[in-house]
């Protein structure tokens, strides 16, 4: 079975969930680790049983947890190279790195991950430095016990490591990038993470090497498309053929001009590598969208700029007529709560 749950869309936290045969993957780690952690329970998700961490861009709104995370759960981090690297300057934004000396850092860094496996499991648990990268929780309702994978397990490879103290990876403070294990995808290039088929493709937006997926398991499609300024060719070749389509309805355009934000941020989100308005969603829904998706789900939708109800509206104007039993049953996605898993 194929299951979909975002667990939060919006500029203060984006995260969704896919599990797809034997394997569940993360999209971005947008929110504290104890947050993602409450809201995958919440979700009916159980965090231990995660395989990997994909991450779209190094906006805060999509690694803010991540960290802390991968840390705790010890699994793979899968970025492009060109965001691992704009996320480590993100985290060390005071330390100046010439290429030559960041490329010897990951170096030593993939030397020390090979050198001390069991070590990866070693949660960042129990590191006073947690509370220090995190932001604090959305909601503090989960404890630190809740959230811990198993504490047995953790202890058993703690007691099997020859050498705890030599083993230990370092603290957050100590090297607030690190992580158990990264990989590189390029954009173009498909690749899976156990059953589940990743194809990334390159969005137009304000960061390093940002992505959008088509993700696929046991023969359903599932696009991914937030944090753009516009939609190019490239995009709507990909969008096509889904059963579910995630899709950016960032603002209402009125309401960003008229509202709160000063000048040059309106001109950031407005432009070509900003976010994509109310408008342009429809439009593209009306025009270039083939009406294939089971669902199609707005996200990434602006607090200050936006009412869902006016997203709604634009999008069921778009659909208008192709909604049925089985195309296009319109969701939105909240910051706030994760909407309820969608099952295939
Ligand atoms: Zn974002
Ligand atoms: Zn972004």
């Amino acid at each position: 079975m194929v299951r979909f749950t975002v667990l939060a869309s919006g500029s203060k936290g984006n995260c969704t969930v896919l599990s797809g045969g034997r394997t569940r993957i993360l999209v971005d780690a947008g929110l504290s680790c104890r947050e993602l952690f409450r809201r995958m329970k919440l979700a009916g998700e159980e965090p231990a049983t995660l395989n990997a961490i994909v991450i779209t861009h190094e906006h805060q709104d999509h690694v803010n947890g991540l960290a802390v995370t991968a840390r705790k759960l010890g699994i793979p981090v899968y970025f492009t190279e060109a965001t691992h690297r704009a996320w480590m300057r993100w985290l060390q934004p005071r330390r100046q790195m010439s290429y030559a000396q960041w490329l010897e850092m990951v170096r030593k860094q993939a030397a020390e991950r090979q050198a001390e496996p069991e070590a990866a499991i070693e949660a960042a648990e129990t590191d006073p430095d947690e509370a220090e990268v995190e932001n604090p929780p959305l909601s503090a309702v989960a404890s630190r016990s809740d959230a811990a994978p198993d504490r047995a397990a953790i202890d058993k490879a703690l007691e099997d490591a020859p050498d705890p103290a030599g083993c230990r990876p370092p603290t957050l403070k100590e090297n607030p990038s690190w992580l158990p294990a990264v990989e590189y995808f390029q954009a173009g290039r498909p690749f899976s993470i156990g059953d589940i088929c990743l194809n990334p493709f390159t969005i137009p937006h304000d960061a390093a090497d940002p992505v959008g997926f088509v993700l696929s398991s046991e023969g359903v499609r599932m696009g991914f498309a937030t944090d753009l300024g516009y939609i190019p060719p490239n995009v709507r070749e990909q969008l096509r053929d889904l059963d579910l389509l995630l899709l950016e309805s960032n603002h209402d355009l009125e309401m960003l001009r008229d509202g709160p934000y000063p000048w040059s941020v309106k001109q950031r989100v407005l432009s070509r590598v900003g976010h994509l308005s109310n408008d342009a969603a429809s439009q593209f829904l009306a025009a270039d969208y083939d009406g294939q998706a089971a669902y199609v789900i707005l996200g990434h939708l602006s607090e200050n700029n936006n009412l869902p109800e006016l997203a709604r509206v634009a999008a069921e104007r778009a659909l208008l007529g192709r909604a049925s039993l089985l195309a296009n049953r319109l969701l939105l996605a909240a910051q706030h709560e994760p909407l309820s898993a969608i099952s295939f």
